[in-house]
């Protein structure tokens, strides 16, 4: 705590210094905005503050209130342009000091500004899927708690707690009881509230310092205020202070340094960039947050104040060594525990909008409720069709094109990316810590990341692109397990049972094999559901027939959880099982069913299915017996980037322990059809930002230990891929061959792939093609590039799909 009298004494630079190094440690490098559009819902209030030009007398309105019509044209604008949140704003109670308003709503059926505010917040989510934050003012404890199931964050000014200045004279909603008693009651009912001080109102320093002392307390009181806002008066024509003069700059800056020194660490700090001119200043002054920004709407508080472009706050805040990351009218502090904070009707809403982090998906776009409906006709593709507005940011599984993350040009980076950075550079391995660190990278930082994965690649493996010539053959769809991302299996525990369940014969099973073989294919890999029927031998027998029918394919086949329960059914220790897996003809083992090595997010995901432990136990006892495998991640539907630093150094202590990994495949997940998506208890995937980073991280952290780094591109489409494999991949993977379980979870489109396609896929990048073998041995005659025969179709799948499903 800093003393009282050094803040006052203080001049505005020596507190910046001490406030920056504060933020600096809090939040590192990163400065976030919440891309807004502004619903003035009612620009009558009962108030008359002295500084406002908001606020309008009835005759000067065309309507006491916006309609819900007009509601929902700005609240559709903003989607179309992108934007996560809905502010409403508007005037206190006006319906007790005008009679136009009392009516409008008596005639409209409801009974005061709140319940209209609460419909019309509702009509905004339920259309449009963006956020409401309401600032309704100093409004009553019932009406806070009203408005919590319809806008996740509210707002109210704390402004001052001087009771005795002009400008509040007409103003009974600015008394300091009132103000503070609102921010109370939004911590007892456990609301993410965003309040802040008005700076050059008349109030003096050790006024401020009064404001800021309460709002702290309340906050350790009840841990809810999100952010701070510390806001400049500026005189406005028309208002009662017009001419008074503006908040003296040295004031203001004074004001955001003592605000992040008084605050809790917790508590972000914000000043609008609207209402200044010098913005490198504020973020000199100490804040992390320009607050909401709008692509669509002016400030209606502040009219004659337009928003900066965005590109021009992008600008400034990487000029002075920041990165800019959206957020969502929640910070991701509150997003991320949604259970305390977030109304329950609100989580698939908070969620739908949420990256990783708990911050705003990033990918440009506009990103609308998905609904879907059950697909008529049912064959191996998705169960369900979107209906209604089509987002348009990427997806993995769609067809948009995702934004140019690589190349962009470089800059330096400083901060803790950068630090972390030039430790592996020394030498250092990096740690879960480490690799945490790493996932945060925004802008400039996901550059330099992906920079130094490429010349990571390009020492481990030059800069030949290698994919192998594969069919995949799933035996079965019938599956015991229910993993709740799976859209893949059918039987009685599956949530949707209208796909065909099949299994196929041993016959079918060496048939295709056979076909493949002689199509050129040199791996096949083996994937099925748990069939209630299999016992260990049956994958031994699968093994053998396949082994017989084409004996020179690579056999890819079994995961963890096939392996565990196969030895688990036959009572035998996985070594011994593995053992005659492997005398049966078995190569190596895929590394699906690992999904997140997390157990708690393996509770999530897949409550039934082997644990971290097990599957780590059951690949090295593959590696003992002498089978190869690889490491796969699914990620992107419920787990923050912790789990994807837990679930490298796992997989990184094993493959130091045994050398048996031969690659990274990261499966972003698609969650068009998944089931955990349709029971809105899933993200939408990952961003484009946060798969670029995966691969580039897996580089990074694997080097030295796993020399592979492949990416699904029929889940990304060609041009993600691309960018990939100047981030640190170097293999295409698979050609899937047949692959007859296609849009399974939802991706809209099937792909034909072939040698020429890969050669097109990769050709800007002046790299050169290389048929591989499973084991990164060189394929010296491609049978399928010679004949023209290895034309196969393809299709963006879910994340089991492609290298294996349980
Ligand atoms: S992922 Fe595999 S184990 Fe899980 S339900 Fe799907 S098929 Fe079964």
């Amino acid at each position: 705590m800093h003393e009282e009298q050094w803040l006052l004494r203080s001049d505005a630079a020596t507190l910046a210094s001490a406030a920056t190094e504060v933020r600096d440690r809090l939040f590192g490098t990163r400065v976030t905005y919440s891309p807004k559009v502004f619903i003035p819902l009612t620009m009558l209030c009962r108030d008359s503050c002295g500084y406002c030009t908001f606020a309008q007398p009835p005759a000067r309105l065309a309507s006491p209130y916006l309609t819900p019509e007009q509601v929902l044209a700005i609240a559709r604008h903003g989607a179309r342009t992108g934007c996560h949140e809905a502010l409403f704003t508007l005037g206190e109670a006006p319906e007790e000091r005008y009679r136009v308003a009392a009516d409008w709503l008596n005639d409209n059926g409801y009974d005061s500004t709140i319940h209209y505010l609460h419909e019309m917040a509702r009509l905004v989510l339920d259309e449009t899927g963006l956020l409401p934050h309401a600032n309704a003012g100093a409004i009553s404890r019932d009406d806070l708690a009203l408005l919590r199931d319809v806008s996740p964050s509210q707002g109210m000014m704390v402004e001052t707690l001087r009771g005795d200045l002009p400008c509040h004279r007409g103003a009974p909603d600015k008394t300091p009881e009132r103000r503070l008693a609102t921010l109370e009651w939004a911590g007892e009912l456990s609301i993410p509230f965003t309040t802040g001080v008005l700076v050059g109102i008349g109030e003096d320093r050790a006024d401020r310092l009064e404001a800021l002392h309460a709002i702290a307390a309340s906050h350790l009181r009840h841990g809810h205020v999100q952010e701070v806002i510390v806001q400049n008066f500026l005189p406005k024509p028309g208002t009662a202070m017009r001419d008074e003069p503006p908040c003296d700059t040295e004031e203001f800056l004074w004001t955001i340094a003592a605000a992040r020194l008084v605050l809790p660490d917790d508590v972000h700090l914000q000043a609008p960039p609207n209402l200044s001119d010098d913005l490198a200043a504020l973020l000199a002054a100490g804040i992390d947050d320009w607050g909401g920004v709008s692509p669509v709407t002016a400030d209606h508080v502040n009219p004659e104040r337009p928003w900066p472009a965005l590109e021009r706050l992008r600008a400034v805040t990487e000029d002075n060594g920041h990165t800019l990351a959206p957020r969502l009218t929640v910070h991701p502090e509150f997003a991320r525990n949604a259970d305390r904070w977030i109304d329950p009707a609100l989580h698939f809403a908070v969620l739908d909008r949420s990256d990783a982090e708990g911050l705003g998906r990033d990918d440009p776009g506009e990103v609308w409720p998905e609904r879907a409906t059950a697909a008529d006709v049912v064959h191996d593709g998705a169960e369900v069709v979107l209906i209604g507005h089509r987002s348009t940011a990427w997806y993995s599984g769609a067809t948009e094109e995702p934004p140019t993350l690589i190349p962009t040009a470089s800059r330096p980076v400083r901060g803790r990316v950068s630090a972390v950075l030039d430790s592996v550079r020394s030498g250092e391995p990096v740690d879960e810590h480490g690799i945490t660190t790493l996932f945060s990278a925004r802008g400039p930082e996901v550059t330099a990341v992906a920079e130094f994965a490429d010349e990571l690649r390009h020492e481990a493996v030059g800069d030949t692109v290698t994919w192998v010539h594969n069919r995949n053959i799933n035996y079965t769809n019938v599956c015991t397990f229910k993993c709740r991302f799976c859209g893949f299996s059918k039987g009685p525990m599956s949530l949707n049972l209208r796909g065909t369940p099949y299994l196929l014969t041993l016959d079918d099973i060496a048939d295709r094999a056979r076909e493949a073989e002689a199509l050129g294919a040199t791996e096949v890999t083996l994937q099925g559901g748990i069939h209630p029927d299999f016992d260990g031998d049956y994958y031994i027998d699968v093994t053998r027939a396949v082994r017989e029918a084409a004996p020179s394919l690579h056999i890819h086949g079994f995961t963890a959880l096939e392996v565990t329960e196969g030895a688990r059914r036959l009572g035998e220790d996985l070594v011994t099982y593995l053992g005659r897996l492997r005398d049966a003809g078995l190569s190596s083992l895929p590394g699906t069913a690992a999904e997140i090595l997390d157990d708690p997010v393996r509770e999530i995901l897949c409550p039934d299915k082997i644990t971290t432990d097990e599957w780590l136990d059951c690949h090295a006892a593959a590696h003992e017996v002498g089978l190869h495998s690889n490491v796969t991640m699914m990620f992107g539907a419920v787990e923050h980037p912790e789990s994807w630093a837990r679930h490298i150094v796992r997989t990184r202590d094993l493959a130091r322990a045994t050398g048996g990994f031969t690659e990274f495949v990261g499966l972003p997940f698609v969650h068009m059809a998944s089931p955990i998506y349709l029971q809105r208890r899933s993200r939408r995937g990952p961003t484009f930002r946060e798969t670029l980073l995966i691969h580039a991280i897996a580089r990074i952290a694997y080097w030295g230990v796993i020399d592979n780094i492949q990416l699904s591109w029929v889940k990304i489409g060609a041009s993600a891929a691309r960018q990939l494999l100047r981030a640190g991949c170097n293999d295409l993977g698979g050609t899937l061959m047949d692959e007859n379980i296609s849009r399974a979870a939802g991706a809209s489109h099937g792909q034909t792939m072939d040698h020429g396609a890969f050669t097109d896929l990769i050709a800007p990048l002046g790299r050169r093609l290389v048929q591989r073998n499973t084991s990164y041995g060189r394929v010296d005659t491609p049978r399928g590039e010679a004949t023209g025969a290895t034309s196969v179709k393809i299709s963006p799948t879910s994340g089991l799909e492609t290298v294996g499903t349980a």
